[in-house]
């Protein structure tokens, strides 16, 4: 079967079949060709309900984590969005094609080389990776309307807390690498308060850096 093929049956079968609703991100995941962020091994398995291996022992996200947390950032076409955890570069395609303009962060150098290579042949031209420690964010183009977090960490890092807009939405996994992890969701209401929600239990590689573990 094709790749388009496949992705249609992945948005059915894996994401609307399971409640994602949010058309903007089904369009998204319709769109963003996955087996090109995986290495040519995985390819036959790249549309499956799973995540997959790639450079430095990372991963690249399950599609339904991936969809369920775009979701949950309620983005707006024009929102300015800050990954911490590019990896393969796959969820920032995927937002670059919902949002204005995306900034992601990697801590390793070789992924970064390897997200770029795939953005840049997707013509991704509104995302930008750097490396560097995602917990202190980036704060250049700070603030930002929506912060995603791929990776689990101790606790919010208070860079992120800041560098969020007010209204904005944070998603991140919070708990240890091993142990129990759940995925939270801030929305920031004034300069100095927050509200939480908690999204449910999830696994995730860990944060590491200044503000993780
Ligand atoms: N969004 C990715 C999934 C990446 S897995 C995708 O679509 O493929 C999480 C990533 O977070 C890993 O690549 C890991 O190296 C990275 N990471 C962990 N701690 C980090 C930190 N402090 N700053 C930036 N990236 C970090």
């Amino acid at each position: 079967m094709d790749f388009a093929r496949q992705r249609q049956q992945m948005v059915r079968k894996q994401l609307v079949s399971r409640g994602i609703w949010d058309q903007a991100v089904l369009d998204a995941f319709e769109a963003v060709p996955r087996h090109l962020f995986v290495g040519e091994a995985y390819q036959d398995m790249a549309y499956a309900d799973t995540p997959l291996p790639i450079p430095a022992g990372q991963t690249i996200s399950q599609p339904y984590v991936v969809a369920y947390m775009l979701q949950a950032l309620r983005l707006h076409p024009t929102d300015r969005v800050l990954e911490i955890g590019t990896g393969s570069g796959y969820a920032a395609a995927l937002l670059g094609h919902m949002v204005q303009q995306v900034y992601t962060v990697e801590r390793h150098a070789e992924l970064v080389t390897y997200a770029r290579h795939s953005l840049a042949q997707l013509g991704c031209g509104n995302v930008q990776v750097c490396q560097g420690d995602g917990t202190l964010g980036w704060p250049e183009h700070a603030p930002y309307q929506a912060i995603v977090v791929a990776a689990s960490g101790p606790s919010v890092p208070e860079p992120l807390r800041q560098q969020l807009a007010i209204d904005g939405r944070l998603v991140m996994p919070i708990g240890r690498p091993h142990g129990r992890q759940h995925l939270i969701c801030l929305t920031r209401r004034s300069e100095t308060s927050y509200d939480d929600d908690d999204l449910g239990e999830v696994r995730f590689v860990p944060l590491i850096g200044q503000e993780g573990w």
